[in-house]
């Protein structure tokens, strides 16, 4: 039986990973869960998987928690400690990081310095802290696998070894995009598109920051710096192609010709089930492809005119140091005042590229250097958005 601590069990990830776990009671049990803000879902959580630890985002939600559960013998918690606790605790195996956002970056590094078996939805946190926090793998010998459908296609198309994937006579790495749902749209057009416009993603439901980043491409840019760390690349060893059906998940060009690929359905079951059990298979209830029914796999360049963001990831990965966590910070402010209708769709690029290009970039060489970088970006998008004419 492997005990799972779910770090943000209340989202997209959370959800699906729980459907796993509920799926499998022979193998998996849930040991502790988190939230922010999401009192109702996290009861009915406890009431379904009677975790023994639940920590969330204030103790106002705590409390209301504490109170709807007082039946349960559950130990309710809330604040950034009392997270890392959670993601260390000694009876935890594996963790799963699927907390939105750059917030996830320290119970994550909690987790791994504890050593615990490490499933990584939560992209921020390894884009922001890069090689520190790939350092931190090594030295505690952790089973980092991607949970992000890409990577985790990327880590199954590679040679297996015992210890995990590596890239052994890799040629390149080819990255697909759905191309979001504004693909084809003109300038014109998005320059006026809704948030609700922009969190409707074609293939997969998601989270909204997710949907955003996916509508302007910022997902595939962070995408692009996390399969830089993982899979031990440069982004010049990366081509991103966009491939509207999301059935092809990402593929690997090896030096003699082969390219070998990952398909299936998008439901993110299928990469969550895959970093639960690997190195075995099991279950899921997603159904089987049907090549027939699918019928169809297009394939076209992405458009970097009207989607800046992927170069600006690339731009930020040469940058190096502190330039991925300025510009994810930038990206978590825009997204954020897009959201509240404050900036328009095609202001994402324009504000993150303004931060990009204005803040000092420093090395890395403690976590701290991240929480500064990202706190100062933070400021800086904030002062430009109210200000306005960036
Ligand atoms: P979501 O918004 O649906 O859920 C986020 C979870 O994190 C919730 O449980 C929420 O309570 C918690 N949370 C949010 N802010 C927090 C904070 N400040 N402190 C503590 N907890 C906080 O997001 P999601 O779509 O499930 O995505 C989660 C992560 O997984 C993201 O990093 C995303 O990029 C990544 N991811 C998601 C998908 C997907 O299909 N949804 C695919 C690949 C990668
Ligand atoms: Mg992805």
């Amino acid at each position: 039986m492997q005990g799972i601590c779910l770090l943000g069990a209340t989202g997209s990830i959370g959800q699906s990973t729980l459907d796993v776990i509920a799926q499998h009671p022979d193998k998996f049990f849930l040991v502790s869960a988190s939230a922010n803000q999401s009192v109702d879902k996290m009861a009915d959580i406890c009431r379904r998987f009677n975790p023994q630890r639940v920590v969330m985002g204030s103790q106002a939600a705590r409390d209301e928690l504490a109170s709807k559960c007082q039946d349960l013998d559950v130990s309710f918690e809330w604040g950034a400690d009392a997270l890392d606790s959670i993601a260390s605790d000694s009876s935890v195996d594996q963790v799963m990081a699927a907390i939105m956002g750059f917030a996830g970056l320290k119970p994550t590094l909690a987790g791994i310095r504890a050593g615990k078996r490490t499933l990584l939805a939560n992209k921020e946190s390894l884009v922001t802290a890069g090689k520190l926090f790939m350092d931190e793998v090594a030295r505690n010998n952790v089973v980092l696998l991607p949970i992000d459908s890409e990577h985790n296609a990327i880590y199954q198309s590679l040679p297996q070894t015992s210890n995990g994937a590596h890239k052994q006579d890799v040629a390149s790495i080819i990255l697909t995009a759905s191309g979001g749902p504004f693909k084809s749209w003109s300038i014109e057009d998005m320059a006026s598109v809704t948030p609700e416009q922009a969190c409707k993603h074609p293939n997969w439901s998601m989270g909204q920051k997710i949907s955003i980043d996916s509508a302007t491409l910022m997902n595939k840019g962070l995408e692009l710096i996390e399969a830089c760390w993982l899979f031990d690349v440069t982004p010049n060893e990366v081509e991103v192609v966009v491939h509207p059906e999301s059935i092809v998940h990402s593929m690997v060009s090896y030096i003699d010709g082969s390219v070998i690929a990952q398909m299936g359905n998008p439901d993110m079951k299928i990469p969550i089930a895959y970093g639960m059990s690997w190195p075995q298979r099991i279950e899921t209830n997603v159904p089987p492809l049907s090549f027939v029914d699918v019928a169809r796999l297009n394939f076209e360049s992405p458009d970097l005119v009207r989607f800046p963001n992927l170069k600006l990831a690339a731009d930020a990965w040469f940058m190096e140091g502190t330039a991925m966590a300025v510009l994810n910070a930038a990206n978590e402010v825009a997204v954020s005042a897009f959201l509240k209708g404050e900036i328009g769709f095609l202001d994402i690029a324009r504000l993150n590229e303004r931060v990009l290009m204005s803040a000092d970039i420093r090395s890395i060489n403690a976590i701290e250097d991240v929480f500064e970088a990202d706190l100062y970006s933070r400021r800086l998008a904030l002062d430009l958005v109210s200000g306005g004419g960036f």
